[in-house]
């Protein structure tokens, strides 16, 4: 669906990512998969084309602009490469460089912006603990002051980049109990204390490392404090905001897969003496596809829109977080009947794009945390 927002830099840029990922990404992914990993040459190569850029100071290798829309064609771009694990791979540094860029100290953005927008060194935010994901203010690693440093105990788990990145933004509490006692901290690899171990297999996403971190006794000096002291849950649910915005753009392209592949299939498949896309309940599988695409994309445009204009959505947001993985779960669910047998094999893109649908319901935000978080935005 052609879109009032589109513009030609937007034109070219999202025609510069679909290429990127038609020839660079796509023919590899089964590989990498089952590899459980990506190149790491592939960072620079995205890095050049400004996949890490928006929002991002030129002073520290960014673009100097940011634009919404330029965000959601990252997304659902990249999600066409129809593995999920790969983009969470490429881009998962993107939800800790505004952070960075937005708080950091001097010292701290030159020595991590650069080097990230650049894709030679990776980024991993680092919110989630054992104890729990959803409930954020009541994250138990804690930092305490100590001269001038801070100390650091506890544990993360779920992180994204894990086991590769360099350079992590980690939550930790600096106050007393809820959500005014968080303070977020620039961690590096290698500190003393801090040890990783991947998680086992998942379920999905498998060439996207994810571990799970420690920190015993991990100092670091106080100027690495990412922002103000006991401010950092604000922080952390400004930077979910656009996160999510990602997520539901990943949600978009993952059903634009999944229509698309099922065009193509239907269209090849023969039964009962003609091709399936010439049955009726074909037909309209494919119709209801595409009408709840573009209500999807008509939903996520309004939104970009409104946060180019700064006014943050926040519960039009959660809401197009969960609308969107309703989206994507029924595509993947009628791309995969569609398929029948075939849809069922490792090796077809609609049994990945199935299998990989529970973790952008979970993720950045559950189905049931967006729900109610919209609801308080209503003012209920
Ligand atoms: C592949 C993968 C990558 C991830 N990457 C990162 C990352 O890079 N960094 C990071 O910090 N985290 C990451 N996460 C963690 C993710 O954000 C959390 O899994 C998510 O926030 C949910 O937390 P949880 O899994 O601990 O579930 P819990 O918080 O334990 O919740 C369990 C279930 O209960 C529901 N629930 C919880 N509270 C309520 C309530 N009040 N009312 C109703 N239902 C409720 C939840 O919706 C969920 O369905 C990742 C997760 C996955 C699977």
């Amino acid at each position: 669906m052609r879109s009032i927002y589109e513009t030609p830099d937007r034109k070219v840029f999202q025609q510069t990512i679909a290429k990127f990922v038609a020839s660079e990404i796509t023919p590899y992914v089964d590989e990498w998969d089952e590899a459980g990993e990506i190149p790491w040459e592939l960072h620079a190569k995205a890095g050049a084309l400004g996949i890490y850029g928006l929002g991002i100071d030129e002073a520290y290798g960014g673009l100097g602009f940011d634009d919404c829309f330029m965000r959601v064609i990252i997304g659902v771009e990249v999600a066409r490469c129809g593995a999920g694990g790969v983009g969470a791979a490429l881009g998962g540094c993107n939800i800790m460089t505004g952070p960075l860029q937005a708080l950091a100290s001097e010292e701290i953005k030159r020595k991590t912006l650069p080097a990230i927008m650049a894709g030679r060194e990776g980024g991993a935010l680092c919110i989630t603990e054992p104890s729990g994901g959803s409930d954020v203010a009541n994250m138990e690693t804690h930092a305490v002051r100590d001269g001038d440093d801070f100390v650091i105990n506890g544990s993360k788990t779920f992180i994204t980049g894990g086991m590769r990145a360099k350079h992590f933004v980690v939550g930790a509490r600096t106050g007393g109990p809820g959500l005014d006692g968080i303070s977020l901290f620039y961690v590096e690899k290698g500190a003393p204390g801090f040890t990783q171990t991947a998680l086992a297999k998942k379920m999905g996403w498998w060439a996207s490392d994810t571990a799970t971190l420690y920190f015993e006794d991990v100092r670091v000096p106080a100027s690495d404090m990412i922002g103000q002291e006991n401010m950092g849950f604000l922080a952390i649910m400004n930077n979910f905001n656009l996160e999510r915005v990602g997520l539901i753009a990943t949600a978009l392209g993952c059903s634009k897969l999944c229509l698309s592949e099922s065009i193509r299939y239907a269209q090849e498949r023969h039964t009962f003496g003609k091709p399936l896309i010439k049955h009726q309940v074909i037909r309209h599988k494919i119709a209801e596809m595409s009408s709840r695409i573009d209500a999807l994309e008509t939903y996520l445009n309004q939104i970009a829109w409104m946060v180019n204009e700064d006014e943050m959505p926040v519960a039009e947001i959660c809401k197009a977080k969960f609308f969107g993985t309703q989206v994507y779960e029924y595509c993947a669910r009628e791309a995969l009947q569609i398929f029948g047998g075939a849809g069922y094999l490792r090796g077809t893109p609609v049994e990945r794009l199935y299998r990989e649908v529970r973790v952008v319901a979970i993720g950045g935000g559950s189905e049931e945390i967006m729900r109610d978080l919209a609801v308080r935005q209503m003012g209920l």
